[in-house]
């Protein structure tokens, strides 16, 4: 089976979110199940800055090629290379025009160069003789491909077996742009419609890609379900619940090479399972780091996010008082709102011996935060999938979750009498059920050694591999093609 991955962002080569990680990964990993991946992706100026740093080379293999449909005479040329470690190559879509602004998510307009590469994607196959089975297509910057798929190639021999996964990352973002930029696209205009890519008025390019796929993917289980309901959906959910039966929720897997306790040269001691007291000499040298008390009696709360409203904040600064009136030391690493910066340096101020806030994006920092603390504190509103918790059970540090999206298909509660389980949560959206969950883990951490022991141990056992990811997105490329057939 040969798929072609399609993404605006590919790690290493273009990165602004986990969205590029994912299609950076996710490929390596298909390998072993027997499918044969190819990357499509546009050539942002960063991939040739890039370059160097991830030693990987660019050969330009095809040039002057037009994109017919569209109200453009922009053509662009394919530049060659290979995800680094492997000889799984990537195809990159090359227009200065388009694609020659500094950060990925800027240039002329991002509406007209997303509808570019999408188009552009289905040239681009042709030229290369690439026959593919799968489109998989991931987030609104490519939610338009089903629906070139689906009209102006229909009829195309070259597509004619082709079948379409759409991945959406976070429903928060979905391209959505004034209606005009149908003419732009050269799609048929009775597509401006409500059963179509019409939205409010404008045209939602997610919307299409939901609409037009073959199957739809999200990022975890639990996320695919909420996203159908009115306060997940995003104004979509109507349209979600219309392709349920097509839609699936594959949790997303960690580099299990990149992020392992025992070989990670950022963090200031190496340790396993077998060697757990070290990891408190990670937390005495981070207490050191950030000036506050060395002591082991103490737990350490670690935090690392993006300072906005969807990871939980609001109700966070509730109680974040009371949880520092605990026996606790809090360690916050983020950046974002004002308003957030702004509560965790004044909160710091109130509490130097026990509040670290670090209002900087530090990589090295994060990795010895989630080595050292012994709980790390997530209570999203909404979380995809969620990475933060997944880096944390890996590093024996004990999640502290709202039960949403991916943290709480990764996250089980702990049972004292079974001793199953590797972390603790809350359901219902509010400060004070947050306030419990940090209590109740503070009282296992202070109060029950052995448990916390077994915690460690149930948290650096759990399954977050890539393996698992990549044979859950096979079978649903399967369903896919049987339901072309
Ligand atoms: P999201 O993608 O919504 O931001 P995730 O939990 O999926 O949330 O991923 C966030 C990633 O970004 C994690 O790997 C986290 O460690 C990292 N991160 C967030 N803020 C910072 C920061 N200020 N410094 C370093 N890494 C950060």
């Amino acid at each position: 089976m040969k798929v072609a991955l399609v993404s605006y962002e590919v790690y290493p080569f273009a990165k602004v979110g986990g969205l590029a990680d994912v299609v950076g990964a996710l490929p390596k990993y298909l390998k072993k199940f027997s499918v044969e991946p190819i990357v499509i992706m546009p050539k942002h100026k960063i991939v040739e800055k890039n370059a160097e740093k991830f030693s990987y080379s660019l050969r330009k293999i095809k040039e002057n090629i037009s994109v017919p449909n569209l109200k453009t005479d922009e053509k662009f040329d394919i530049y060659q290379t290979f995800i680094p470690g492997t000889q799984i190559p990537v195809y990159l879509i090359a227009n200065d025009y388009y694609f020659s602004a500094e950060q990925v998510y800027e240039g002329p307009d991002l509406a007209e160069q997303a509808i570019y590469f999408s188009a552009a994607v289905f040239e681009a196959l042709k030229v290369l003789g690439e026959k593919v089975d799968v489109l998989h297509i991931n987030d609104w910057q490519t939610g338009l491909v089903p629906v070139y798929l689906k009209t102006l190639y229909k009829d195309d021999e070259f597509f004619s077996k082709t079948v379409v996964l759409l991945t959406i990352h976070n429903l928060g973002y979905q391209g959505i742009f004034d209606s005009s930029y149908m003419n732009f696209s050269g799609l048929p205009d009775y597509l401006y419609n409500i059963d179509g890519i019409e939205f409010y008025g404008k045209i939602n390019f997610l919307k299409g890609g939901i609409l037009f796929s073959d199957v739809i993917n999200t990022v975890s289980p639990t996320y695919a379900q909420e996203i159908q309901t009115k306060e997940y959906g995003e104004k979509l959910d109507g349209v979600l619940r219309l392709r349920s039966s097509d839609l699936y929720g594959i949790l997303n897997g960690i580099d299990y090479d990149e992020y392992n306790p025992e070989t990670d040269k950022r963090i200031y001691v190496n340790y396993s399972l077998q060697e757990i007291e070290k990891k408190y000499e990670n937390k005495k040298m981070l207490q050191k780091e950030l000036n506050l008390p060395q002591t082991n009696d103490v737990p350490v709360i670690g935090m690392i996010t993006r300072l906005v409203d969807q990871k939980g904040l609001d109700i966070l600064s509730e109680v974040l008082r009371y949880i520092l009136n605990m026996d606790v030391q809090f360690v916050l690493l983020g950046t974002g709102d004002k308003k957030y910066e702004e509560m965790f340096k004044e909160i710091e101020k109130e509490f130097p011996d026990k509040m670290s806030a670090n209002i900087t994006f530090d990589i090295v920092l994060a990795q010895k935060i989630y080595a050292s603390s012994d709980m790390f504190l997530m209570p999203s509103r909404y979380e995809p999938c969620g990475l933060g918790q997944m880096y944390s059970l890996r590093y024996g540090t004990i999640p502290v979750v709202r039960y949403t999206g991916g943290l709480a298909d990764t996250v089980m509660e702990y049972d004292e009498e079974a001793m199953k389980g590797n972390g603790f949560g809350f359901k219902e959206y509010d400060s004070a059920y947050l306030l419990k969950a940090v209590a109740r883990a503070v009282d296992f951490f202070k109060n029950k050694k052995g448990h916390w022991k077994k915690l460690i141990e149930n948290a650096m056992k759990t399954d977050l591999s890539w393996e698992r990811s990549a044979n859950e997105y096979v079978k649903i490329y399967n369903k896919a093609l049987n339901k072309r057939r």
